[in-house]
């Protein structure tokens, strides 16, 4: 938790030059706190911004009935993610697929030690609601990759990276809205003791350049991202994301 700084630690807010900032209970902090937390207000925002634009181009790709859509012309490269996902090989799927198994394994097992930990601070910082949606999501995505491999594995790569389907937007929209619009109707940039913790600055930031991420990996496969990874890059990130955020509350 942020402790109100003592008054010799006080330093002036870059907002209003000689005059620290009042921020909610009357409370002064640091002006790296205060920066931090209209960082992630703004970050917040911008994610949603990028989510829109993400959606529009999927809307704005609509399908010929065999996956080309308008960003992915039948001259243009076979590195052309028409779907989001940026597939190098056939067996990217799989390898994103064995990957989330493992990134699954490892959270559930930080969440159980969490549980059964007997130190009263840690437990405290444990939320097991949290933790179990996390979870679900992880294991969807887990799943998603498994299916998605089953129905792309007896096709060219051209076509598995064309093949229809809309779950890559689904995820930004769910994980993108579900956490960045009650965070920024709930949390003002004026919340500093909710908005400059660790782990939520982490998860702002850390949403903030996956969304980039996906954004790039959509775009710019064939000029890009297919020569390191692909996908497995985004999914990387994720895994990132979902363990830093625990390992940022311990
Ligand atoms: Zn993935």
């Amino acid at each position: 938790m942020l402790s109100t700084p003592a008054k010799d630690e006080r330093t002036e807010c870059l907002i209003g030059v000689g005059h620290p900032l009042m921020v909610e209970h009357g409370a002064l902090y640091p002006s790296s706190a205060v920066c931090l937390s209209i960082s992630t207000f703004a970050a917040e925002i911008i994610t949603l911004l990028l989510t829109g634009l993400y959606t529009s181009i999927q809307l704005s790709s609509e399908s010929d009935g065999i996956g080309n859509g308008v960003s992915c012309l039948p001259d243009s490269s076979v590195y052309c993610a028409g779907n989001g996902f940026c597939l190098p090989s056939l067996d990217t799927h799989l390898t994103c697929w064995r990957f989330d198994v493992l990134v699954c394994v490892c959270y559930c097992g930080i969440g159980l030690g969490r549980i059964r930990e007997n130190n009263q601070r840690l437990r405290a910082t444990f939320s097991p609601t949290g933790s179990c949606f996390v979870s679900l999501g992880l294991a969807a995505h887990v799943w998603g990759h498994f299916i998605l491999y089953t129905h792309t594995k007896h096709t060219s790569i051209r076509e598995a990276n064309l093949y229809e389907h809309w779950s890559f937007t689904w995820v930004l929209l769910v994980i993108n809205a579900g956490y960045c619009l009650p965070r920024i109707c709930l949390y003002p940039p004026r919340d500093i003791a909710a908005r400059a913790q660790p782990r939520d600055a982490f998860t702002s930031f850390g949403i903030f350049g996956l969304m980039i991420l996906a954004l790039i990996e959509r775009t710019h496969c064939a000029e890009l991202l297919h020569y390191v990874g692909g996908h497995i890059l985004y999914d990387i990130g994720i895994a990132l994301l979902a363990i830093g955020r625990e390992l940022l509350s311990a």
